[in-house]
């Protein structure tokens, strides 16, 4: 009632005075929210917030511990990883295994060979068990 008898002064008021004009504006917009930010980081809520939370965000930790990531690794399980990620890349995606290059193509082949023989080895194994009996 109250929308239908003002809305249409108010609508030519924010007209005339320019205040729609600026609303639909996006600049203010992102300025309201720097200043916003600027007060939420230096009033501590940011840092709060964060600490309420269950864990910090990708660059919220790294900024907040930027050793973190070599506390928690060692130069061995770094490259560890960066072996893996090259032989999952190059290898497995590609169903390319280099065993004469890499060490975890190696490994899955001895795996597998293992797996077969230890299948080979039960299934002869069980028939040699009942020809005895
Ligand atoms: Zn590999």
């Amino acid at each position: 009632m109250i929308g239908k008898k003002f809305g249409r002064a108010n609508g030519n008021r924010a007209v005339e005075s320019g205040q729609l004009a600026k609303a639909a504006q996006l600049a203010p917009v992102a300025e309201n929210g720097r200043i916003q930010g600027k007060k939420n980081a230096e009033s501590g809520h940011m840092q709060r917030i964060q600490e309420v939370g269950a864990s910090l965000g990708g660059k919220a930790a790294a900024a907040a511990h930027p050793n973190h990531i070599f506390e928690i690794t060692t130069y061995e399980t770094r490259a560890k990883g960066g072996v893996a990620g090259s032989h999952v890349n190059w290898h497995v995606n590609r169903g390319k295994p280099n065993p004469a290059k890499c060490e975890l193509c190696r490994r899955e082949l001895k795996e597998k060979l293992q797996q077969k023989l230890s299948a080979v080895n039960v299934g002869a194994a069980e028939p040699q068990g009942s020809n005895q009996q």
